[in-house]
């Protein structure tokens, strides 16, 4: 199978991973960021029901979007947390693949740089 090269990999497109993939593009750095599961998926499926974020929406948006559903003083439940945080990725046009897992990252042997190896292939970001 053919290895993929991209400048940087990003594990995880979390809150994290959306806020590096930003600034990388920023940066003109070419990038992919690999999510197992969904965007967010951690807000959506590991916590409690009844979380809403323990800051005020105000604090916890990303610059340049405010949470739509919800004023600047409310404490965002976390579906909506988890859905604001699909929008940012979208309005960023973070380069995600969802439903892509790292199963291992791995030394080069004789040479700088890791090889990734994924459910979909391998990639090789940049040393
Ligand atoms: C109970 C709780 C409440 C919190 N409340 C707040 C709050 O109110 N406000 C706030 O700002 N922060 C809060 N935090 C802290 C922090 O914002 C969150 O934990 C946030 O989700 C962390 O983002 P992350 O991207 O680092 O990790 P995660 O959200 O865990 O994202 C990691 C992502 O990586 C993916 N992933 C993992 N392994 C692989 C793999 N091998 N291959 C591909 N994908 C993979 C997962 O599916 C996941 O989507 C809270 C944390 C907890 C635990």
């Amino acid at each position: 199978m053919p290895v993929e090269k991209t400048e940087v990999l990003v594990v995880g497109a979390g809150q994290a991973g959306i806020a590096m993939s930003e600034h990388l593009r920023a940066y003109g750095i070419k990038h992919v960021v690999l999510e197992r599961s969904r965007i967010a998926e951690r807000w959506r499926s590991c916590r409690w029901d009844s979380l809403v974020a323990n800051g005020p929406a105000w604090h916890d948006r990303f610059p340049g979007l405010d949470f739509s559903e919800d004023g600047p003083d409310d404490f965002v439940p976390k579906e909506r947390v988890a859905d604001y945080l699909a929008d940012y990725a979208s309005v960023i046009e973070a380069p995600i693949r969802c439903g892509v897992e790292v199963k291992e990252v791995r030394r080069n042997v004789g040479r700088t740089g890791f090889e990734v190896e994924t459910s979909e292939g391998v990639i090789e970001p940049k040393p």
